[in-house]
């Protein structure tokens, strides 16, 4: 289990004392649908429909009242998915970009949630009942012990992405073992949960050129990384303001108690969406941006 654990230290930076803002209270029904709608299983193609106004307003009050049962202050709504994605990505022939953020001007940032060693049907109702998006860059270690659990959570809109076969750090590793680590995860991945993921996450950040290489010659688009990392309580920030900023990639870990200190999943990431509501800031898709 050890193995999947970043090497950060879990000593971090402090809450930031950015401004509290009141959250804006509007519906957030047109990035999601209803959890009590009898499509709430679907995902994007759900997301074009057009539910009523009263429909809109009857799913933003569900989805406020569950973040209140979660001891949460609602996130304000998301602003609608650019019409042209503002990152550039690799085009045929051309290299793999690597990013760290979003280029934007709202205050949004984006949830990553790596490896897949905790699976804690927990977390599956908390993210069902507050729509709120992330994306899973995953493991085949970590999680070929149960694929069910993280198709669930797929079926909730939810990217699935390569963060290799066995996480290990690639940059020890020689071209063809790269490939092989992330080919190999690209495959399984497709088999399992039906579409070929588009971004690879390389474990512990690490790449180098031929990560790169490996990465177009998969099939991917793209190498993200992030800016921020959530801890148990904390996010640590790599600027030295100490707070978010528009667009930035924000890193979480499927982890449970045994590795954050008796912490469970549901339990940090009520801390992680606090931080980000805090700081005036809601959630958006990362797969609408990319
Ligand atoms: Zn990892």
């Amino acid at each position: 289990m050890h193995r999947w654990i970043r090497g950060t230290a879990l000593v971090c930076a402090l809450l930031a004392t950015g401004a509290t803002t009141g959250c804006g209270a509007e519906s957030r029904a047109d990035a999601r649908p209803a959890a009590s709608s009898a499509t709430s299983s679907a995902s994007s193609s759900v997301r074009h429909s057009q539910p009523s106004r009263d429909d809109r307003r009857d799913a933003r009050a569900a989805v406020e009242a569950a973040y209140r049962t979660w001891g949460l202050k609602p996130l304000a709504a998301p602003p609608a998915p650019p019409a042209v994605k503002p990152v550039k990505l690799r085009a045929d022939g051309g290299q793999v970009p690597v990013i760290s953020e979003i280029p934007t001007q709202e205050k949004i940032v984006f949830l990553t949630f790596d490896d897949g060693a905790e699976k804690d049907p927990e977390f599956v109702t908390m993210m069902r009942e507050l729509k709120v998006p992330f994306t899973m860059f995953l493991t085949d270690a970590a999680i070929r012990a149960d694929y069910g659990y993280f198709k669930k959570l797929q079926a909730l809109g939810n990217g699935v992405q390569n963060h290799t076969l066995t996480h290990p750090d690639l940059r020890t590793l020689g071209a063809s073992a790269q490939r092989q680590e992330i080919c190999g995860q690209q495959t399984r991945l497709k088999d399992e949960y039906g579409t070929a993921p588009r971004l690879l996450r390389p474990p512990y950040g690490n790449w180098n050129e031929d990560t790169r290489a490996a990465a177009a010659s998969c099939g991917l688009e793209a190498i993200v990384l992030w800016r921020e990392s959530m801890q148990i309580k904390n996010m640590q920030y790599q600027s030295p303001t100490g707070k978010l900023h528009p667009g930035d990639i924000i890193l979480a870990h499927f982890r449970g108690p045994s590795e954050l200190k008796g912490t469970t999943i549901t339990e940090m990431t009520a801390n992680l969406l606090r931080h980000i509501q805090e700081q005036g800031f809601t959630v958006a898709a990362l797969e609408d941006y990319l």
